[in-house]
């Protein structure tokens, strides 16, 4: 057994690396043990954000919509391109050297704090032992004053269409593939199949989502989802409601997909399919049955609020317990954890948890939805603005979209923020900031915007609550 350490982390994703940057930080002897095997063969830090995840996606997104903003949305602007070529394994290699410089990035990190990474699985024996087997299979055992579970998800695997090589696929491999389908078929109107679907619907395939649920995006405010899917919809990603997924059979040429959707039975024929049905917390055999660590009825670690689980000085973190799977949410709860052991009194408000998806409208949010305030019963106050009528929104070419802002009706405070349209994902840190400063609509606004500016849009959908917007057709004008 080596050295006592103070803490060991298993699992190195944005949960359990930045855990144990903050851990070494606070003064802390610390090693996290990390098992992942990258694509070039080489053991990476980083998890499923950096390797397979948030980074490889966002990637590709980018360089998607490039070829899309090229192909579709010059003449306007007066230019026209002539004999575009796409060169889809340059793009995947450029996704590949991003995905590299950041995983490497963390290693230097840990280099620089003083943390040791302990290469292959991790373990929880009793007593907060941590039994770690090398890649090599090589096997040694360490003890930790307190030991950080960050092992994450994996995704979900329907049992009617088991992965099938480069044709049955989840997330990784439609990161991965280096041509482009005829016509892909995606189970799963959530955030990856969006995601992933808006990549390859942009570098030319026919793209069809096929979606259980009645409701789009359900999890998203009403407004957001109606004018996300119009406009999904006006792109021709063709999105299937209500469309349950009955067999799978790969044929030789191509994938045939039978369901039942409100007409009855029927079927299509895809060349590649995306399974994106969710993912669950990957748990299985991260501790012995000695150690006596309590899952919850969804295999989850279960954790109070402020990550600890039924085991003294054992915490679990990020995508492995309750919460939404999303990379930020580990990396604070990490950061949480880190500052308690250090005997700091950190909080952290799940509710405060931005939502972003980045697809074209990006999708963004932080806080209630209508829906939540209306079920809880509080009162409240709403103000929307459209992106149509900005003038820095219409420059972009990207005149579409609204933003919404619910404030408690008595209070003013501002309960949630969501928005559809241009650079979503930046906007909703400016509501981030608000709400967690306690902010009331009428603090914003009177703040001033620049001009101009998609922040504008975020003031008026802010003055509209009051029935005071200034650019806009106001709800109740008041005097
Ligand atoms: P993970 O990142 O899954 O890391 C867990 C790590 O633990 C892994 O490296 C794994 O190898 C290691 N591990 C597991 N068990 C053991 C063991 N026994 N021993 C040693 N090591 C072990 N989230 C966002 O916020 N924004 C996005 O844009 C976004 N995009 C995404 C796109 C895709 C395609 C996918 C799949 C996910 C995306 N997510 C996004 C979700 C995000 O990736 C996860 O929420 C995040 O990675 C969770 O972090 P984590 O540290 O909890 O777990
Ligand atoms: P998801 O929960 O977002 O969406 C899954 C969708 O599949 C849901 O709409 C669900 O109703 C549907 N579904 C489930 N079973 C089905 C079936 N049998 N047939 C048809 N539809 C079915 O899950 P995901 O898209 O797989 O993503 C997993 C997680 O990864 C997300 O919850 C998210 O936290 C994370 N993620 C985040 C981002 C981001 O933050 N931008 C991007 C990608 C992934």
């Amino acid at each position: 057994m080596s050295d006592k350490y103070d803490v060991i982390v298993i699992g190195g994703g944005p949960g359990g690396y930045v855990a144990a940057i903050r851990c070494a930080q606070l003064g802390m002897k610390v090693a996290c043990v990390e098992e992942w095997i990258n694509k070039q063969d080489k053991p990476a830090l980083g998890g499923t954000c950096l390797n397979v995840g948030c980074i490889p996606s966002k990637a590709l997104l980018e360089s998607s919509e490039r070829v899309e903003e090229i192909q579709h949305h010059n003449a306007d602007h007066g230019i026209s391109v002539e004999g575009i070529k796409v060169d889809v394994p340059q793009m995947i290699a450029r996704k590949d050297a991003i995905v590299s410089k950041l995983t490497g990035g963390i290693a230097q990190l840990f280099q620089a704090n003083g943390i040791e990474w302990l290469q292959g699985r991790g373990k929880l024996l009793a007593d907060k032992v941590v039994q770690v087997t090398g890649h090599d299979g090589a096997v040694t055992t360490h003890a930790a004053e307190n030991v950080i579970i960050a092992t994450g998800s994996v995704p979900i695997e329907l049992p009617i269409a088991k992965w099938l090589d480069d044709r049955i696929v989840h997330s990784t491999g439609a990161l991965n593939w280096e041509t482009v389908p005829d016509r892909l078929g995606v189970i799963g109107a959530g955030v990856i199949g969006l995601e992933m679907g808006s990549v390859w619907r942009r570098l030319g395939a026919e793209v069809i989502v096929l979606e259980a649920m009645d409701d789009f995006l359900g999890a998203a405010d009403a407004d957001v989802s109606k004018s996300s899917k119009m406009q999904f919809k006006k792109q021709g990603l063709d999105i299937r409601l209500s469309t349950k997924v009955s067999a799978v059979e790969a044929l030789d040429e191509g994938i045939k997909v039978s369901y039942t959707d409100k007409k009855g039975e029927d079927s299509l024929v895809v060349d590649r399919l995306i399974v994106a049905v969710g993912r669950k917390p990957n748990t299985n055999d991260i501790a012995d049955s000695a150690a006596g660590l309590q899952l919850d009825e969804r295999g989850r670690v279960a954790v109070d609020d402020h990550c600890a689980t039924n085991l003294p000085g054992v915490y679990a973190i990020g995508d492995c317990v309750r919460g939404p799977m999303l990379a930020h949410k580990s990396s604070e709860e990490g950061v949480m954890v880190a500052e308690q052991l250090a005997g700091q009194k950190p909080h952290m408000d799940h509710n405060m948890i931005p939502w972003v998806i980045y697809t074209d409208p990006e999708i963004a949010w932080v806080g209630q939805t209508e829906a939540e305030l209306k079920a809880a019963g509080v009162a409240y106050r709403s103000g929307s603005f459209s992106f149509a009528v900005n003038g820095r929104a219409m420059a972009m070419d990207k005149a579409a979209g609204l933003v919404k802002v619910l404030a408690d009706a008595s209070t003013d405070r501002i309960l949630g923020v969501h928005i559809v349209g241009p650079m979503a994902s930046e906007l909703v840190g400016q509501a981030v900031i608000a709400m967690e400063c306690e902010a009331s609509s009428e603090d914003l606004a009177r703040m001033c915007f620049a001009h101009p500016s998609l922040s504008e849009s975020m003031h008026e959908a802010i003055l509209s609550v009051d029935g005071r917007a200034l650019h806009g057709v106001n709800r109740k004008p008041k005097k």
